[in-house]
């Protein structure tokens, strides 16, 4: 093996390449990585972490309104969006270097610089014009916001790369989509004061998700003021003389935005990576196609993360990486487990799921029992605030297994981590039952609601 420069070189620096080439480094591996953007990804760059601080940050003035039926009053609030901005570039930074020491600490060489397949051994380094040559290759480039040539105007659109360093707050903003980028940034955007409207050409947000909370989350984000219009999509965008843009969607309204944010899925990264001569097979839409192991169809290049289009998500992407280890480094093939996995939205209120939604059970199982507990939360008892939490859970009938549970409300995220476990371990509803609660907290509706609210046979709702 030391006929070659590497044992392991990572093209992409993102959650699952840095993981990926810290551990094999850890295992005295010879590793190099390289990143031609910024070590961190998606996730830590401008994904997952920046959206959560910008979502704390779009939350305060419902907490500076509910605080007052606790007594408090709180002087008119202002909000600065270059401190918000700045505050988060600085953290992000922050990260970013930490994720590139933690791969030179474990004894790896980082590259800043893009990387580019010559054969399937060696490796062009574009900013060092040198190459490089790896017994092991592994590519996680990732993916990208997908664009809308298709949208006459679409180059005045931008996605959410560039949400991330608005110059300013827009006054309004008009959001395409309905998934999990849409609605999160919608709630963001409304929350700190901008006038919100999302257009999704679907019959309700968020399609992967149960009916229920997609229902309930779409009542409550109306009922704050975000308007969401369904069945339609944006037609033509066009600029006004004064900068301001104007948007004509499905049945002919015009809407005026500052901003037109494109939130219609993502795509992977894999244009002039040289993927075509080293000889790796891309599926139509782009994406690396790899077998269970993560290994392309040649044996000494793999791929992992969003750039496979398997489940676009940090923790996947992370899990593929750990796999690949076992697999490449360890003579332990091990496949990444990409079954009940939990998910939250970002939304105000949050969504957090696992497992089965009841349309989709329904669809393999004959008999459900659904059990469904929408309530105040305590919290909004003093503040206030008009806002029902959705707990849901989804039981096979005949084996009593949950196969699904679904909450729309505070911590929903959290909560779901954690009910990722029972249901990953094939838990029934009779462990469920026989867990004591933890009062007074929401959770607790989880293990008493005792009695079917309604059954599901043969895909229909009996109550
Ligand atoms: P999603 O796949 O979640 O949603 C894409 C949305 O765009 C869907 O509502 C889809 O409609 C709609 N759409 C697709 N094409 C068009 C089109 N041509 N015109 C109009 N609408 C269109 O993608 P996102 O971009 O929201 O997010 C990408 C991925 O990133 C997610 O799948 C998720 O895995 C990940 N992510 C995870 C987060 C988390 O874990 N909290 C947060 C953000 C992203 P339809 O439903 O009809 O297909």
């Amino acid at each position: 093996m030391a006929a070659y420069d590497y044992d392991l070189f990572v093209i992409g620096g993102g959650s699952g390449g840095v993981r990926a080439a810290r551990v094999a480094a850890s295992l005295g591996k010879r590793v190099g990585i390289a990143e031609e953007f910024r070590f961190g990804g998606t996730c830590v760059i401008r994904g997952c972490v920046p959206k959560k601080l910008f979502v704390y940050a779009s939350q305060f003035p419902e907490h500076f309104e509910d605080a007052a039926g606790y007594g408090w009053t709180v002087p008119r609030a202002a909000f600065d969006w270059p401190t918000l901005i700045a505050n988060k570039d600085r953290e992000i930074a922050r990260l970013e270097a930490i994720y590139q020491k933690n791969v030179a600490n474990a004894g790896g060489e980082t590259f800043q610089s893009r990387a580019v397949l010559v054969d399937r051994h060696t490796i062009r380094l574009e900013a060092e014009d040198r190459t490089v040559t790896a017994d092991q290759i592994l590519v996680a480039t990732g993916g990208r916001p997908a664009l809308h040539p298709a949208l006459p105007g679409s180059e005045y659109c931008i996605t959410s790369n560039e949400a991330f360093h608005l110059a300013e707050l827009p006054k309004a903003i008009v959001i395409e989509g309905g998934g999990y980028i849409a609605v999160e940034f919608a709630n963001i955007f409304h929350g700190l004061g901008v006038e919100t409207t999302l257009v999704y050409r679907g019959t309700e947000i968020l399609s992967r998700f149960d009916m229920d909370l997609r229902q309930a989350l779409h009542q409550t984000m109306e009922k704050k003021g975000i308007r969401i219009l369904c069945h339609a999509v944006s037609e033509d965008v066009s600029r006004r003389a004064d900068g301001r843009l104007e948007v004509r969607v499905t049945g002919g309204e015009v809407l005026l935005a500052d901003q037109v944010m494109l939130a219609i899925g993502r795509v992977p990264n894999t244009e002039n990576l040289g993927l075509e001569a080293a000889g790796v097979d891309m599926a139509k839409n782009g994406a690396i196609v790899v077998d269970a192991w993560s290994r392309t169809n040649l044996d000494n290049i793999w791929a992992i993360g969003d750039v496979t289009n398997r489940v676009q998500l940090t923790p996947v992407a992370i899990h593929e990486a750990m796999c690949f280890i076992e697999t490449a480094f360890k003579d332990n093939p091990t496949a990444p487990d990409h079954d009940v996995i939990a998910t939250a939205v970002f939304s105000q209120p949050e969504i957090g799921t696992v497992g089965l939604s009841e349309d989709d059970a329904a669809k393999h199982f004959p008999d459900l029992e659904i059990y469904r507990a929408a309530f105040r939360p305590m919290r909004h008892t003093l503040s206030g605030r008009d806002e029902k939490m959705l707990m849901k859970l989804v039981v096979d009938g005949e084996t009593r297994k949950v196969l699904g549970a679904h909450i729309l409300g505070p911590d929903a995220g959290e909560m779901a981590q954690l009910l990722g476990i029972p249901l990953k371990a094939g838990s029934s509803k009779d462990d469920f039952d026989r867990t004591m609660a933890v009062h007074p907290t929401a959770a607790e509706e989880l293990v008493t609601m005792y009695k079917p609210t309604y059954r599901v046979k043969n895909g229909k709702r009996i109550d």
